[in-house]
């Protein structure tokens, strides 16, 4: 289980700014330029070249 106590400490190394948790998804989602990242087996890959771009509208 991902511990939310993370989030808190946890931020997008794009922007270093917080990640809100998406616990349907189990990702966790940059509150700015909405890159997401995965969490595997509890621990999130905050890695740029492992998230997944927002999509474009
Ligand atoms: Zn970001």
């Amino acid at each position: 289980m991902f511990n939310e106590k993370l989030l808190d400490i946890l931020a997008c190394p794009v922007c270093k700014v917080g990640v809100e948790y998406d616990r349907e998804n189990q990702k966790l989602i940059c509150t700015k330029c909405g890159r997401r990242y995965r969490i595997e087996d509890g621990i999130p890959i905050m890695l740029i070249e492992e998230a997944e771009l927002p999509e474009e509208d």
